[in-house]
């Protein structure tokens, strides 16, 4: 059995920190820890809870430098990436924060007495994390279940445990009672497994790869555990013919280069209408040409490298080294490194254009109408994003109707907001989160009947 993890520098292969992994043992503590402090949180008055989540943000704002630093340091992320994301989590835990004296039932009328329904927590809570967004994916599972009443123990990757660690520091330092909120690092098949085998954790909020979501997803069903499922995807770019070609081709390289492409949204499937494909492209190359790719610590840098040697390895046996297209620079030295690379001339169903790579690669595929925009946009397992380019507005409104995915944005390549809804059609997920129903997947709906007859 493992017992530490190795945090590497994914921009320069040196030894970050050795942390602990959290044994099935332990896990078991920290689910009945967190069930009585759970007890205690849920008994606070609304406005007390309201006030330490605030005083939370407050923290996190204050110590924004120091997170985005480490999310610099253990994932490769770009300093200005890093920086959103410790703003993204203060504000996460503002709104949730809003959320909790307006965590609101109902009263529906019914003869005889009065129905009303309370919205309770559902206990503890369990966050798995992916490695890709560290902080931003630990804080939309624990900011929304936190506001709502629960206790939340949170499973970071094992490549990428020290901004959750950070995290549970402050929210100590900020009043929360102590063991409601949980870091426990360690390997996903015994600390994770641990969380979703364990009959005291009521709801498992999953993000990471559709393969172990659907491991997951039927572990729960054996206890018919609550669940989320955030997963894979492998998102189109549409470009119409009718667009803006030169705004279309402009925007495209960042919306698969960010985060060097190990991003759920990434838009890795370019569709262009023949008619423009050749234009689209002339412009597109000096735009990923352009691309800065390199210290990850630079604020000019674009993107920097990969999370591991690991995924560095997938990224190359799915790439055909033969294959045609566009390819940027990158580092060469140590690193985990892969340049911006986009392929043309791939079989619409080839592994490439239908497979998450989770790397810097995209394809471009043409084709001929709207039906056939949205036949190829729709043929792959995944529905998670999509940006659809046209100046046609009825056209721009029908294709985001007809596309199977959750997240959608016309004539832009919009980056995922606190205070609207995220999640998956298909293979790309299950349940929603963040937007104005966050809290309420975190609690169960009780209905009370009240006779006034007797
Ligand atoms: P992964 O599935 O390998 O791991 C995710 C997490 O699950 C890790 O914390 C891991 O330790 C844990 N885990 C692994 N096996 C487990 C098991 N048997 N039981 C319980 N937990 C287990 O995914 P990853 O490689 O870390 O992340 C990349 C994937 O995440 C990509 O597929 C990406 O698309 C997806 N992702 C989805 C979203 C979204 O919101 N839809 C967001 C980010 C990432």
């Amino acid at each position: 059995m493992i017992h530490e993890h190795r945090v590497l520098n994914p921009a320069t292969e040196e030894l970050v920190a050795t942390v602990p992994a959290t044994t099935a043992e332990e896990v078991a503590v920290a689910v009945t820890r967190a069930a009585a402090a759970q007890r205690t949180w849920a008994a606070l008055a609304p406005a007390d809870r309201a006030r330490l989540l605030r005083r939370f943000a407050v923290l996190v704002d204050e110590h924004a430098e120091r997170l985005a630093e480490l999310e610099v340091t253990e994932a490769g992320h770009t300093l200005g990436n890093a920086r959103w994301e410790a703003a993204n989590v203060r504000d996460l835990l503002d709104y949730a924060a809003g959320g909790v004296e307006r965590l609101t039932g109902r009263q529906i009328p019914v003869p005889g007495g009065i129905d009303v329904t309370f919205l309770e927590p559902l206990g503890v809570v369990g966050v798995i994390a992916p490695w890709n967004f560290p902080l931003p994916i630990a804080a939309w599972g624990a900011a929304p279940a936190l506001a709502a009443g629960n206790a939340v123990l949170l499973k970071p990757a094992e490549t990428t445990p020290l901004t959750a660690l950070r995290l549970a520091r402050l929210a100590l330092d900020a009043g929360l009672p102590e063991h409601l909120f949980q870091v426990l690092p360690g390997a996903g098949d015994v600390a994770g497994n641990a969380l979703v085998e364990h009959p005291g954790v009521a709801k498992i909020v999953f993000t990471g790869s559709t393969r172990v979501g659907k491991q997951i997803m039927a572990r729960c069903a054996q206890r018919v555990k609550r669940l989320t499922l955030e997963l894979g995807g492998k998102s189109p770019n549409i470009v119409f013919a009718d667009a803006d070609i030169e705004a279309a081709a402009a925007a495209a390289p960042m919306s698969f280069l960010d985060n060097a492409g190990q991003d759920c949204c990434a838009r890795t499937r370019i569709l262009v209408q023949r008619s423009v494909y050749d234009r689209f492209l002339e412009h597109l190359v000096p735009a990923v040409a352009s691309v800065a790719v390199g210290d990850p610590s630079d604020e000019k840098t674009q993107m920097g490298p990969l999370i591991s040697r690991a995924q560095l390895e997938r990224v190359r046996t799915l790439v055909p080294e033969d294959a045609d297209g566009i390819r940027g620079s990158a580092p060469g030295g140590p690193g985990f490194w892969f340049p911006p690379t986009v392929l043309t001339g791939i079989a619409p169903d080839a592994p490439v254009a239908t497979e998450e790579v989770f790397g810097p690669v995209a394809v471009v595929l043409p084709f001929e109408d709207e039906d056939d925009a949205v036949r190829l946009a729709n043929a792959t397992a995944y529905g998670l994003a999509g940006s659809i380019w046209t100046r046609d507005v009825g056209r721009a409104l029908r294709v985001s109707r007809a596309v199977r995915a959750g997240n959608l944005s016309v004539n832009s390549h919009s980056a995922v907001r606190y205070w609207t809804p995220f999640g998956g059609y298909r293979q790309s997920g299950l349940g929603r989160e963040l937007g104005p129903d966050a809290l309420a997947a975190f609690t169960e709906t009780k209905n009370v009947f009240i006779g006034t007859e007797a």
